[in-house]
């Protein structure tokens, strides 16, 4: 039977417990503050209260209260995780987010084919993750100096028979400088001559220990040609997820990020975005950097037609006057016109900045290069 300290139920119930000892005494029974009393006592004393001490009624009041709490904090509700691989050349990043979109995507949707928006929208036990389709360090650099962070949780792909690269150290380090948890994935496990201890011994030099070794870096084996350890990788990751407990406001007007833009002959410019915050909506007057829009259509990452867009969910946006760059913000405004001057504003800024910098690289040919 389930017990209480008076002095717990005191703290529960707010009345002192100098009280509840008292009327226990009119009961007849004489006990300290640290004593247990079972479930039933606490009722019949609480009864004496006013108190109707019924179990499900203490549970569904601090449920209440937690919503409250949540409420008055902005409205946050819980949000998918955002993703990106990173690791050394060859290593088997591309191949893992194939693994990753072909047991996941394919399954549900039968034959459907995904549409290319820069981001993957996966399923796992019923949850969403996000992952973002171009691997490597440089696109998440090039988003994080445009001071744009849209990754929760870096997959740190290392390929067992080669171990700890240049590239992976640079991953780590960019991982790092972005407070961003990282999850190892010990790839190529089939080939004979992996040695997935060893990638774990040399990672420990760079502060990603396993939690057999009491650190509390997550190592998941896989092979992502044959498809093993697809699915362990994914909980894990949900895991981590789970512990960051990530939340965005759902209410407020959208402020998202542009991961991908480019020219479409038949529909104008076309950006992918991930909302961080808020709720992007088909009508909403957008800025991102220099140029300003309508969002006229919006489709998710099977081609779907879809009218909004909720936080950490990647979705194309027509709309744009002119295409925007990827790493760019963009924010949902009051008016044209407002739009209008703020990209004016960013376009002048700009082009001060291109005077005295260097020839412009673009984030696509960094992109190309990985
Ligand atoms: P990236 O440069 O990190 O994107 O690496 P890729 O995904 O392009 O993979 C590089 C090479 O490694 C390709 O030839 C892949 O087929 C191969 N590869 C990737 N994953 C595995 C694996 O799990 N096992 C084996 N044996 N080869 C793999
Ligand atoms: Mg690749």
């Amino acid at each position: 039977p389930e017990k209480i300290t008076i002095k717990e139920l005191g703290q529960k119930t707010n009345i002192e417990p100098v009280k509840l000892i008292k009327k226990l005494i009119d009961f007849g029974l004489m006990l300290n503050i640290n004593a247990d009393i079972n479930f039933e006592s606490a009722k019949r004393l609480l009864k004496e209260f006013g108190f109707e001490a019924e179990k499900e009624e203490e549970e569904s009041k601090e449920k209440l209260v937690k919503k409250i709490k949540e409420e008055s904090a902005g409205n946050l509700k819980p949000r998918p995780p955002v993703v990106t691989v990173m690791g050394h050349v060859d290593h088997g990043k591309t191949t893992l987010l194939d693994a990753i979109r072909e047991t996941r995507v394919a399954a549900q949707e039968a034959g459907g084919i995904t549409q290319h928006i820069g981001a993957s929208q996966i399923e796992k036990d019923g949850k969403i993750i996000i992952f973002l389709d171009t691997p490597g360090h440089e696109a998440f650099t090039a988003l994080r100096a445009r001071g744009a962070s849209v990754t929760d949780i870096v997959v740190l792909v290392v390929a067992a028979d080669d171990g700890v690269m240049p590239q992976t150290i640079e991953a780590i380090n960019h991982a790092k400088a972005a407070g961003v948890p990282i999850i190892v994935a010990v790839n190529k496990i089939d080939k004979p001559d992996a040695n997935p201890e060893k990638v774990k011994q040399q990672l420990t030099e760079y502060g990603l220990i396993p939690e057999e070794w009491g650190g509390d870096t997550i190592f998941v084996n896989v092979s992502a040609r044959n498809r093993i350890g697809i699915d362990q990788l994914l909980e894990m990751i949900l895991l981590v997820a789970d512990m960051q407990e990530l939340k965005a406001d759902y209410d407020s007007p959208a402020v998202g990020v542009i991961i991908e833009a480019k020219l479409d002959k038949g529909r104008g410019p076309v950006a992918s975005v991930i909302v961080q915050k808020g709720t992007l909506k088909v009508g909403d007057i957008i800025v991102a950097g220099g140029t300003w829009g309508k969002v006229r259509a919006m489709f998710d990452s099977r081609g779907k037609i879809v009218k909004e867009a909720t936080p950490s969910i990647p979705v194309e946006v027509i709309g744009f006057e002119e295409v925007p760059v990827a790493g760019d913000i963009l924010k949902v405004v009051v008016d044209e016109k407002t739009a209008r001057e703020m990209a004016e504003k960013e376009k002048e800024l700009l082009k001060e900045k291109e005077d005295i910098t260097s020839p412009k690289v673009s984030l696509e040919k960094l992109f190309d290069k990985i």
